[in-house]
């Protein structure tokens, strides 16, 4: 009804056309004015309902074939809330109550229709009233269940959904958490507005395996039906990883991204649907997978592990806040000079009560949680710095190299935070090296080029390190303005091992030479390593052959004492011998 032109659409169930008149009269004398019409029989009353909306029913009771409390009935079935009003000259009290009870909004005797207005009037505001409610509880629902940026489910939508699926049936189900890999730098990148972008167009490819939701920033959960076991559970990841291999179109651009998964199955990981979900997370998160894409099946294992990363999580804030880290440093060779030409600065984290972590465990949590950054800016300042007080205490110069992370190295601002560094340390720029792992290069090419070349221009030397890991080819390390390549210690460790890993190095270091590319060789750990890499051209060493990394202070004496020695005696290998007595 239209509350200020008093519209309203009665449907009138009565037999007789008099009546139905008299009920019309009274209606338009209370102001109305009435769309209606007339039905007699369940049929025709079950038509109007369908074809046309009211604002309510007037319903005699004693009709032919059927009467008030059947006609409810029929009205219940189409909709919950349309009011009913029994207008009746011939039903008893009992029965005008009993009807009452079940729906019907008044009794209005025909020979008292005075009292039709105030009861239509009085239903049609409850009316408007509950449907605001409902609207509002819509509303609510939305926001409470929906991701107002995909249309989709949230994390709590998804169980509920999840609930209603798992009602239906007890067929074997799969609940997939999914991470998207570089959402954030991307979103950093190249605005909120492609992010968006791509969290629809992730949310449509998904859409074609079955329910998907946003149960997180960069998390999308899927339910698959019809995945009995593992071996489907594992197939069915594969495939929707590759499915992941193709690019996504992007105002013109082409944005490659992967994912990791986490799977749980229903019914054998639980019956819960907040328990699957939990445990296909536990699974993502627990997951290592490295390159395009990487899933994990979830087991009772995984629960420690999770609950494990949770506590170094913790532990690594407080490790932030409380100054628990230290640099470590590893000495550089030039196996022609036989002397210390550089030192390599590594992260090192006494972790109370527990002892030294390893930096391939905490370091990969750094970047996630962004802690990185400034546990970044600290190594950084501290390397220089360190350089430094060697410098003043005069140590003879040997080069700093500092490793960069790619989340670091994508921060605005980094060229100019390497500058002040250098300018408040006082330490040169031509001594600092920044190592940086393949991995940079692989998301927007035109922007790293620029920031090394921005880099380079200050005076500080890139290196680019763990070569042979990731993604780089020679045609694509062409591009990048690197002065020195890290040869990856797998391909070190293989030397004597077996002819390929030798013929792989081999191959790296003719590619370097074409490339004009200095190079040096970490993890070597025996003399033998040591004297292949000379033959073949490598000069520079680094590894436990040497020395494995040593506190600051350790290493000052190790670059005195070398630096007496390696003017006093020159004798073939003599700071070779000292083998691996610096280990700490
Ligand atoms: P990386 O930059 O490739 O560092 C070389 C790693 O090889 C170091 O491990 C070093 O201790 C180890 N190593 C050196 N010589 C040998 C050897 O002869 N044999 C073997 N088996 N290992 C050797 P570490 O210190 O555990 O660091 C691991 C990785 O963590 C580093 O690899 C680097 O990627 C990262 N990292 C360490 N410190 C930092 C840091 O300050 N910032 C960033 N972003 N990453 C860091
Ligand atoms: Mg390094
Ligand atoms: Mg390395």
């Amino acid at each position: 009804m239209n509350a200020e032109n008093k519209s309203l659409r009665a449907l009138i169930v009565e037999d007789s056309p008099d009546d139905a008149v008299l009920l019309l009269d009274a209606l338009q004398g209370g102001g109305f004015s009435v769309i209606h019409e007339r039905v007699d029989c369940p049929r025709h009353l079950e038509e109007q309902l369908r074809e046309k909306p009211w604002d309510v029913i007037l319903c005699d009771h004693n009709l032919p074939g059927f009467d008030a409390p059947h006609a409810l009935g029929i009205v219940r079935r189409h909709d919950e809330e349309l009011p009913f009003i029994i207008v009746s000259g011939s039903i008893s009290d009992d029965l005008a109550a009993g009807t009452m009870k079940n729906g019907a909004a008044d009794f209005i005797p025909k020979s008292n229709l005075s009292r039709l207005i105030p009861a239509i009037e009085r239903e049609l505001r409850e009316s408007a009233n509950r449907q605001a409610l409902r609207q509002a509880h819509e509303k609510l629902d939305h926001m409470l269940y929906y991701d107002p940026f995909t249309g989709l489910p949230n994390r709590d939508g998804f169980i509920s959904r999840l609930r209603i699926h798992m009602d239906n049936s007890q067929q074997g189900r799969a609940v997939l958490s999914l991470e998207l890999c570089r959402f954030k730098q991307i979103m950093k990148a190249l605005g909120a507005d492609v992010g968006r972008q791509l969290l629809r167009a992730t949310a449509g490819r998904l859409a074609r395996h079955g329910v998907v939701a946003r149960s997180g920033e960069d998390c999308f959960a899927l339910l698959v039906n019809g995945i009995d076991d593992a071996e489907q559970a594992e197939q069915f990841a594969q495939t929707l990883i590759e499915s992941f291999w193709a690019p996504f179109q992007i105002e013109e651009q082409e944005l490659f991204i992967c994912c990791r998964l986490g799977i749980s199955l229903y019914p054998q990981h639980g019956q819960e649907p907040e328990e699957l979900l939990s445990h296909a997370e536990t699974a993502m998160i627990c997951d290592q997978g490295e390159g395009r894409g990487s899933y994990t099946l979830y087991g009772k294992s995984l629960d420690t592990h999770r609950q494990e990363r949770l506590e170094l999580e913790k532990a690594l804030y407080r490790a932030v806040r409380n100054q628990e880290f230290e640099l470590y440093y590893q000495p550089q060779l030039d196996l022609n000079k036989r002397t210390i030409v550089g030192v390599e600065a590594l992260l090192r984290w006494n972790r109370p009560d527990h002892g030294m972590v390893s930096p391939a465990r905490f370091i990969p949590m750094l970047e996630e949680t962004g802690l990185i950054i400034p546990v970044g800016e600290w190594v950084l300042r501290t390397a220089c710095q360190t350089h430094r007080e060697w410098q003043q205490r005069g140590i003879p110069p040997v080069w700093m190299a500092v490793n960069l992370s790619a989340i670091q190295f994508r921060q605005p601002g980094l060229v100019e935070l390497v500058k002040c560094t250098l300018a408040e340390t006082g330490m040169a720029a031509t001594s600092l090296e920044l190592e940086i792992t393949e991995s940079v290069a692989i998301f927007n090419e035109q922007e790293t080029i620029h920031t090394l070349r921005e880099l380079g221009a200050i005076g500080v030397k890139l290196a680019i390190d763990d070569f042979g890991t990731g993604y780089s080819s020679l045609n694509s390390l062409k591009r990048f303005p690197f002065g020195k390549l890290k040869i990856d210690q797998s391909f070190v460790r293989d030397i004597s091992r077996d002819a390929n890993g030798e013929s792989m190095v081999k191959a790296i270091l003719d590619m370097a030479e074409s490339l004009g590319l200095a190079v040096i060789a970490e993890g070597v750990e025996t003399l033998e390593q040591a004297d292949f890499l000379q033959k073949c051209g490598c000069h520079e060493i680094q590894g436990y052959y040497f020395s494995r990394p040593i506190p600051a202070g350790d290493m000052a004496a190790l670059l005195e004492a070398h630096h007496r020695e390696a003017t006093s005696c020159k004798p073939d290998r003599c700071e070779m011998d000292t083998g691996t007595r610096h280990a700490p």
